[in-house]
């Protein structure tokens, strides 16, 4: 599914909004070193949301440990995001972006736990988590 996002701003006002980080992977499909975010050992109950816009993306209840290194998920909030087939760097894989504001977050890969039996792999800096109790 590619919808076209809803947020809409120039790079210079992303760029002001995120840390360097966040605009990284967010605005140029970065990529986080493996293992580097806090939110790899986040167990918490609650809500994970974009970092850029705020939409709420992930329920902690599908967060599972991969062992990648990186925030993985099982599935995503319904219509919360975004994916596109992304052919960068010899590989062919599909992209997750935040269904608000384009934002790059991740990839999601076949091979996670059921029910799904997929693995939204996706980058800590592009996630905000806040705790629901
Ligand atoms: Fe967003």
């Amino acid at each position: 599914m590619d919808k076209k996002p809803v947020i809409q701003k120039s790079d210079a006002e992303w760029a002001k909004e995120l840390d360097p980080l966040q605009h990284h992977v967010l605005r140029q499909h970065g990529t986080e070193r493996p293992g580097s975010s806090p939110l790899n050992y986040e167990k918490r109950t609650g809500i994970f949301s974009c970092a850029g816009c705020g939409e709420p993306l992930f329920d902690s209840k599908t967060k599972y440990e991969s062992g990648s290194g990186w925030p993985s998920f099982w599935a995503p909030l319904s219509d919360a995001v975004a994916t596109t087939t992304d052919v960068s760097h010899g590989m062919t894989r599909t992209e997750v972006t935040c269904a608000k504001c384009g934002g790059h977050l991740g990839h999601v890969f076949p091979d996670g736990p059921q029910p799904t039996g997929d693995r939204y792999c996706m980058n800590g800096a592009a996630l905000k988590f806040e705790e629901k109790k």
